[in-house]
């Protein structure tokens, strides 16, 4: 076997909060005959063949039938230069490593990976696995990127805002450069669609044939059938939890999976049928049959969601004994990210949480929605896969037949700044002339521009500023970026680091379990860290104490200490450890390539006169995020929208200030909460940004 140097660096740097779930049942095979039992290798000679005649292949197949990990390969393997894109880092990384495995070559030279905050590669890698991001800033310094020859555009059916700038701009490219060829691939089927917008063909030249095709690897399927319920259900959760158990009383065996919102919900679901199952499988020993006749089967209940730690994913793919019926609660991850074996009955609660970008706030925010009859079909598919199915739907018929036929695109629901600017940075300056596969909504494009507009980012006729050059380059949100950007002004450069590192990161303090007591007793740790002046100040106090600990004296008991200190105050180490590699890669760019002055403060630069100006810098970038007390004792948005402190904010317990600005938001019931929330003065408001305030 192959001594792979790099892959534990590489899986450790792997701690993107959304993980990928992988299931290989060919586990007990060597790689090469485990390649060959993929449902895409009777395909090899096909698709190389299309690719041949046509310069773009949508490619369609189930989840796992090897498209991410076998295609790159043939492509490879008949002299390509290959760049595949995932949405996610973890999804990069990983399939980077398990193609390297299957090669017998060492990570990072013919086989490599490339995302924001981490990469191993060579100029000469042959297939490349990288995330959407990392794919637009190569087009910066390669505009039509002839350092490949195929590209396979993976996973497209998610249709993030960066799967759709890229579908967008390699439309242009492919027109430009007939040799290159694209693969656009995906879960689903949207494959007209796909095939259609790829389509480079003169629409004068009706007669020459079409520059795109489809091929198809769906497997088979078997019948489902599906149930409604009456009523609309009050309570989705108490629903599913409620339909598990009856499916499990009163239908013969076979594994159930449940569909829920959030990591939340989940957990509430599990506790109580973890209860229920507890007493049942007690219960069991004394019986051989439920009263409705089925046979008597033990439960065993498994949760699935993104941030879920890998050792725990492995349990939702493990066979169980003959009398355990497996329950699995999951996220939208089992609809189309992984396929489970064995699934005979699907629940589909209809609701699931996406980003939405409510111009009205002017942020973007997770929220909970009816899932689109497009997503229902897709979770009542995932029954079918060994034999006849069945899909009970928590909501009426006639209200699934009201339900939007798909979910709009992330680009036609969220925050477009980031992307627009981008677009302005790649040069395309008209964006009402851009072709995306989905053009957004006029009101949003002009929200987006506005804010830019704010930030300086581009002048009065819509042109990128230099300013604006700087933080289109950051791979930052632009309020994030012009913040840091601004920060050499206030003397602030290494605080604005940790800050905006900290806010690219999950939650930083682990969440409590165990009884009552317990947990008031962990939260009160975290009152260690909390001051006036709100959350991201307290971020900064983290991040100052760690960096301490981590770069006094030597690596290895550095790490320790980091590791104990951690513990004591129920932090999450591995998400620091991410925000310290965030934080170094953007110190880079800062200091390194951009050599940002800083402004040297002589005499008041410790204690309040430095909060100060840390607290002016902040407001600097996210000015037009601020917020105001109302009479009420609800926050007012400048837009008028209602907003509410996250009771997770420390600001949450104390007085509440009449000013605070905030750096993200979510939505739950309709309420929207502010998180990261600092307090600011109104006067720094009206100092900070003239051009966007103004005394009333
Ligand atoms: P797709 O892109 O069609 O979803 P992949 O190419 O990612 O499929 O995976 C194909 C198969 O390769 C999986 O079903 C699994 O059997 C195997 N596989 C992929 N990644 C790994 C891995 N990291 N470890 C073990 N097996 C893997």
């Amino acid at each position: 076997t192959l001594v792979n140097p790099n892959v534990d660096s590489a899986l450790s740097v792997d701690s993107d909060s959304t993980t990928s779930f992988v299931y290989n049942r060919y586990h007990h095979l060597p790689l090469d005959a485990q390649r060959q039992k993929l449902p895409v290798f009777q395909y090899r000679n096909h698709i190389l063949y299309l690719l041949e005649k046509y310069q773009t292949l949508v490619l369609i197949g189930e989840t796992g039938c090897g498209k991410s990990t076998q295609v790159p390969q043939y492509l490879h393997e008949i002299g390509h230069k290959v760049c595949v894109t995932q949405p996610r880092v973890a999804a990069a990384v990983s399939l980077a490593v398990r193609v390297a495995e299957e090669r017998g070559v060492i990570l990072g030279e013919q086989v490599g990976y490339a995302a924001a905050n981490t990469s191993l590669r060579k100029v000469d890698t042959d297939i490349v696995f990288m995330t959407e991001g990392v794919l637009l800033r190569e087009m910066f310094a390669s505009p039509l990127l002839m350092q490949y020859s195929c590209i396979v555009l993976d996973e497209v059916h998610e249709r993030t805002q960066m799967t759709d700038v890229l579908m967008g701009l390699l439309k242009k490219i492919i027109k430009k450069r007939k040799n290159l060829k694209l693969i656009v691939s995906s879960a689903t089927m949207d494959a007209e669609f796909l095939r259609d917008f790829f389509n480079t063909r003169d629409k004068t030249q009706k007669d020459k044939p079409s520059t795109s095709t489809i091929m198809s690897m769906q497997g088979r399927t078997h019948p489902i059938e599906v149930f409604y319920t009456e009523e609309p259900v009050p309570d989705y959760v108490k629903a599913t939890v409620d339909t598990v158990i009856r499916i499990h009383e009163n239908q013969p065996f076979g594994d159930i999976l449940a569909f829920l919102t959030s990591q939340e919900e989940i957990l509430t679901a599990l506790e109580t049928l973890r209860t229920y199952a507890d007493h049942n499988n007690d219960t069991n020993k004394h019986r051989s049959h439920f009263p409705s006749g089925i046979k008597a089967a033990n439960m065993l209940v498994v949760p699935m969601y993104g941030s879920l730690p890998h050792y725990k994913q492995v349990k939702v793919f493990q066979r169980t004994d003959s009398n355990v019926r497996k329950v699995v609660i999951a996220t939208n991850v089992a609809e189309t990210s992984v396929t489970i074996p064995g699934i005979v009955y699907v629940i589909d609660s209809g609701f699931h949480k996406l980003p939405y970008f409510d111009p009205a706030v002017g942020v973007e925010s997770l929220t909970v929605t009816s899932v689109s009859r497009h997503n229902a079909i897709q979770r009542a598919g995932r029954a079918g896969r060994t034999a006849r199915g069945y899909c009970y739907r928590l909501y009426s018929e006639a209200e699934y037949e009201k339900l939007p036929p798909s979910v709009p695109p992330e680009m036609c629901r969220s925050d477009l700044a980031g992307v627009l600017l981008q677009l302005k940075a790649l040069g395309i300056d008209n964006l009402l002339r851009f072709t995306f596969p989905t053009p957004p909504p006029a009101r949003s494009v002009l929200c987006a521009l506005e804010s830019l507009y704010a930030l300086q980012s581009i002048d009065k006729s819509g042109r990128l500023t230099a300013a604006g050059e700087m933080v289109a380059e950051l791979p930052l949100k632009p309020m994030c970026a012009a913040m840091l950007c601004r920060s050499g002004e206030w003397g602030c450069v290494d605080e604005a680091l940790s800050i905006a590192a900290m806010l690219q990161v999950d939650n930083v303090f682990l969440k409590p379990s165990g009884g009552k007591q317990s947990i008031d007793a962990k939260l009160s740790r975290r009152n260690n860290f909390e001051v006036a002046e709100g959350d991201i100040i307290m971020y900064l106090n983290i991040m100052d104490a760690y960096l301490k600990l981590k770069t006094s004296g030597d690596d290895k008991k550095n790490a320790r200490a980091c590791k104990q200190w951690c513990d004591k105050y129920y932090i999450n180490y591995k998400v620091m450890e991410k925000a310290c590699d965030v934080r170094k890669n953007l110190e880079k760019l800062i200091r390194g390539k951009f050599k940002i002055e800083e402004k040297q403060f002589e005499g008041i630069d410790f204690g309040s006169g430095k909060t100060e100006r840390v607290l002016k810098c902040i407001v600097s970038g996210y000015f037009p995020q601020a917020a105001c007390l109302a009479p009420d004792c609800t926050y007012r948005g400048l837009r008028g929208a209602s907003l509410a402190l996250s009771p997770d904010s420390c600001l949450f317990r104390v007085q509440q200030p009449k000013w605070v600005i905030f750096a993200s938001v979510s939505s739950s019931s309709g309420v929207t909460y502010m998180r990261d929330v600092t307090s600011v003065h109104q006067a720094w408001l009206l100092e900070l940004a003239p051009h966007y305030y103004r005394q009333t």
